[in-house]
């Protein structure tokens, strides 16, 4: 699978460090950032070169230093869970500067071992920086430096994997639940895994599980939602894409990362508790109220290369895509099945 840039381009330790130094946006001397890291002016001008490759703005110049403009706003797990009040004692938050991919990571905290019986549910990976960001069918999910929120939540279930279908449209309503708690009222889901607004998506939703058929179940929920979109990430995508800032009138609207994520959290876990009671049908009727296709013509993609064409009539008590065709109302289930608005049915 690609990654978002060269693994050997990552940002590493250092860099972030001396980003952290320069969140300030002033201009801070490559002498002085080299005294407080207790480095050399060499490895600063090293560890900071190439950093306009993950979205930043980093300005050099000869005898002020280095100035970051639109310094990211870093993830901070105590912030987080401060913000969330009570609600924060059910989760486990971590920050990571740089991960693979925070699903991968998470799946393999999740099993269980001789030492433990795997990390617990409610254990939250967020990254800064996700080298292998994925999406469905082994796509790449891309991603900048600050500008964007990756995080995964682990979830245990008693049931088994059987029992899931409908999780990732479960997902779905709490994304937009959160987003309508911050105000932002236009989002839409497209079934059966992403989010869209202003014309394009701007999330999406990767559910990965473990466990045996009758149960029970781990489930790794890897959220991508894009704050802004710098040129470097917008050109690698190669379908219509938007952001929050896209989509507010004004870009300082935009929620803070921080909050985004303590507002999203509890969302999920509402959603995750109604889903464990009643399952997906409980959450149908409010799916369908914020689908972005419903009743609209599409097409679909299948595995083996062909397509249905047909208006989309809205999802079953199990998540499956109900699309009326030119003889009947047939049902898709998530599997390798892909939906395209009939407009973009080529893509
Ligand atoms: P499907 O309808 O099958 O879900 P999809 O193309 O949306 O199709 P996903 O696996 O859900 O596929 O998501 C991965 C895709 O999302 C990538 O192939 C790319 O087109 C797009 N993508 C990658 N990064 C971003 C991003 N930051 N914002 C929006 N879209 C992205």
């Amino acid at each position: 699978m690609k990654s978002t840039l060269d693994k050997s381009q990552a940002p590493n330790a250092l860099t972030f460090s001396l980003l952290r130094l320069l969140t300030d946006g002033k201009f801070h001397s490559g002498e002085l950032l080299a005294r407080q890291l207790g480095i050399s002016r060499a490895s600063v001008s090293n560890a900071l070169r190439g950093v306009e490759s993950y979205g930043l703005n980093l300005y050099s110049v000869r005898g002020r230093g280095y100035c970051l403009n639109n310094p990211p706003q870093w993830l901070d797990a105590e912030c987080i869970v401060a913000q969330m009040g009570e609600r924060g004692k059910n989760f486990r938050i971590e920050v990571l500067d740089c991960a693979d991919s925070s699903n991968t990571l998470l799946l393999q905290r999740a099993k269980p071992d001789i030492a433990n019986g795997g990390a617990p549910g409610g254990t939250v990976l967020a990254v800064e920086w996700q080298s292998g960001g994925r999406g469905r069918l082994g796509r790449t999910w891309h991603s900048g430096l600050g500008n964007a929120l990756t995080f995964s939540l682990l979830w245990r279930f008693g049931c088994g994997l059987s029992s899931l279908s409908g999780l990732s449209l479960a997902a779905g309503v709490a994304l937009i639940r959160a987003l309508r708690v911050l105000g932002i009222q236009s989002a839409q889901l497209k079934w059966p895994n992403d989010v869209l607004g202003n014309g394009g998506k701007f999330a999406g939703i990767l559910i990965e599980a473990q466990g045996d058929v009758l149960g029970p179940s781990a489930v790794v929920i890897g959220i991508g939602l894009n704050l802004s979109l710098q040129q470097q990430v917008l050109r690698r995508i190669g379908q219509p894409v938007s952001s929050l800032a896209d989509m507010l009138a004004d870009a300082s609207a935009v929620p803070e990362r921080n909050h985004l994520l303590a507002v999203i959290l509890p969302e999920l876990e509402d959603v995750l508790q109604d889903f464990t009671v009643n399952g997906f049908a409980a959450l149908r009727a409010e799916w369908q109220n914020y689908h972005g296709f419903q009743d609209q013509p599409v097409q679909l993609l299948l595995p083996d290369g062909s397509r249905v064409a047909g208006i989309v009539r809205g999802v079953a008590d199990d998540g499956a895509l109900e699309l009326e065709t030119m003889h009947e109302i047939r049902r898709f289930n998530v599997g390798e099945v892909s939906l395209r608005g009939a407009e973009h049915a080529a893509a």
